[in-house]
C-alpha cells in the first residue's frame, strides 16, 4: 500500500522552509498531500485559491506531490485522504509548545494518526510566512526566503497596500 503523508498548513506564502519540509516528507513516503486550510485565526494575506496556486507553481513536476485545500479538522481530512501521518515542521524551540499541544489533540481525535516533525536545513529555520510579509512591507527584497514569483505576488500585494 502507498504510503500517502498529509502536510497541512496555512502557507500564506510557500517559503523555501516549507519546500523543504516537503522534500524530506518525500524521502519517508509515497506521496505527500500539501494541504491549505481554510480556516485560519487570523485574515490571511492571500486567499486559499493563491495559496494553493502559488504552492502548485512551487510544486511544478514533484510528480508525488498533490496540492489541495482544506476545511475542518486535520485529522478528518487526512481519514479522507486514507492517510495516516501528519507531517510538521519543527523550527525554533518556540514551535514546539503549539505544536506539542496540537499533535496531542490530534491524537486524542484520531488515536492512528501519528503526526511526524520534520526540521528543516538550518538556514531556514528562522523562516515563517508571518516574518516574510512584516518584511515585505517594510520594503525587504525576499531573493532567498521565498521563490521569485511569491515575491512578485507579495509585492503586488503591498503595493495595493
Ligand atoms: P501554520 O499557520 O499552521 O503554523 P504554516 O503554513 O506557517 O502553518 O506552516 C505549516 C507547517 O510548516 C508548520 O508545521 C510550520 O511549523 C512549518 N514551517 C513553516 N515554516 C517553516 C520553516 N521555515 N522550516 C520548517 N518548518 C516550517
Amino acid at each position: 500500500m502507498k504510503k500517502v503523508v498529509v502536510y497541512p498548513g496555512s502557507f500564506d506564502p510557500v517559503t523555501y522552509g516549507h519546500l523543504d519540509i516537503i522534500k524530506r516528507a518525500l524521502k519517508i513516503s509515497d506521496k505527500v498531500v500539501v494541504a491549505v486550510a481554510h480556516n485560519m485565526d487570523k485574515k490571511p494575506l492571500f486567499d486559499v485559491s493563491e495559496r494553493v496556486r502559488l504552492l502548485k507553481k512551487a510544486l511544478k513536476g514533484s510528480e508525488r506531490v498533490e496540492v489541495d485545500d482544506f476545511d475542518g479538522l486535520v485529522v478528518d481530512y487526512v481519514k479522507r485522504k486514507k492517510a495516516s501521518v501528519v507531517i510538521r515542521g519543527l523550527r525554533m524551540i518556540s514551535d514546539f509548545e503549539y505544536e506539542f499541544q496540537m499533535a496531542l489533540t490530534n491524537r486524542k481525535l484520531a488515536s492512528d494518526i501519528e503526526t511526524i516533525f520534520m526540521m528543516p536545513s538550518e538556514s531556514y529555520s528562522y523562516l515563517s510566512s508571518k516574518l516574510i510579509k512584516e518584511a515585505a512591507f517594510l520594503g525587504a527584497n525576499l531573493k532567498g526566503f521565498v521563490p521569485p514569483f511569491v515575491q512578485k505576488a507579495i509585492r503586488k500585494k503591498v503595493r495595493k497596500g
